[in-house]
């Protein structure tokens, strides 16, 4: 599960936390909440570290394994 917290007293940006630490490389008081994380910078770093399975063309074999419906 992501963990998600804010710095010091900016309670609007919510960073992605690893290891206690926002990913973003933010520094100061991390308070951790259960909440989404908004902050830009974090989700970006979470994107190039974890790259989604959703870069490969999405493929659904139940549906091409189908018969050719030609007759
Ligand atoms: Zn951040």
């Amino acid at each position: 599960m992501a963990e998600a917290g804010t710095v010091e007293e900016d309670d609007l940006t919510v960073h992605e936390l690893r290891d206690g630490k926002p990913l973003c490389g933010e520094a100061g008081m991390v308070h951790e909440w259960l909440r989404a994380v908004n902050c830009g910078k974090c989700l970006t770093a979470r994107s190039e570290k974890a790259p989604r399975r959703r870069e490969r063309p999405w493929r659904n074999p139940a549906v091409e394994d189908l018969p050719p419906r030609d007759s």
